[in-house]
């Protein structure tokens, strides 16, 4: 662990810095082993993590989840989301964030998964995902979108947009009608996506939902398969 990380890591729990002298493992050990670069990749991760610190570092518990997590759609899926988060992979400040700030709703099996701006109110993302018979893969997929809802900045809420070009797969097209620059649009998704990979996997996702090439492939599917639905090359 370099210094540089280390003393990153302190800041964003607002904790004091061991005294010097001290070795590399001192360092590794005075820190919580759930808090890695993955965790701390984005300005609005290690907001995050900060934020529940000042919040009293809330724990995730059954109970806490059975008040505070909205997961809608399939109740066979919701439980597997559940007994993930006892199970205590996802970290306290994410699974903090997933069960006050997102909604889940479990759609039809051709999405796959997508985190989404919320309306408003207490949920700023909805994490929407695909409801197919297999465990790992739903339970990769959500992971994927809780990592994607703990990595990006707070969304503005649907009802306060101006403009939807820049939201969803069929708003890649019309930015692009808009003038938008495309070349950042797409540097920005593929970052995106592999910096989510990379966070579900330490949090137990496997497969597609945990592969940064993979999903660093997936705008520009999602781009295509937009283009094809509107019969553009
Ligand atoms: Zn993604």
């Amino acid at each position: 662990m370099t210094r540089e990380w280390y003393d990153q890591g302190c800041a964003v729990l607002r904790l004091p810095p061991l005294r010097d002298p001290y070795s590399p493992a001192q360092r590794r050990a005075h820190l919580p082993a759930w808090l890695t670069p993955a965790h701390m990749a984005t300005t609005a991760s290690r907001d995050k993590i900060t934020a529940w610190v000042d919040a009293g570092s809330p724990v995730t518990d059954a109970a806490a989840i059975a008040r505070r997590f909205l997961c809608q759609g399939s109740v066979w899926a919701a439980s597997l989301f559940k007994n993930h988060l006892l199970g205590g992979q996802v970290p306290p400040p994410a699974s903090w964030y997933v069960i006050e700030r997102t909604a889940t709703l479990t759609v039809g099996r051709e999405c796959k998964g997508q985190c989404i701006p919320s309306p408003s109110g207490r949920f700023r993302r909805i994490l929407q995902v695909d409801d197919s018979d297999d465990a790992a893969d739903v339970l990769s997929v959500w992971l994927h979108e809780c990592a994607h809802a703990v990595l990006l900045p707070e969304p503005v809420p649907l009802d306060e947009l101006e403009e939807v070009a820049y939201y969803g797969v069929l708003g890649v097209v019309a930015a692009e009608a808009a003038g938008a620059d495309m070349q950042a649009i797409h540097r920005r998704a593929v970052l995106d996506e592999s910096q989510a990979a990379r966070l579900a996997r330490e949090w137990g996702a496997i497969g597609f939902a945990a592969d940064p090439e993979f999903t660093a492939e997936g705008p520009a599917l999602a781009e295509a398969r937009a283009r094809a639905a509107l019969g553009e090359p």
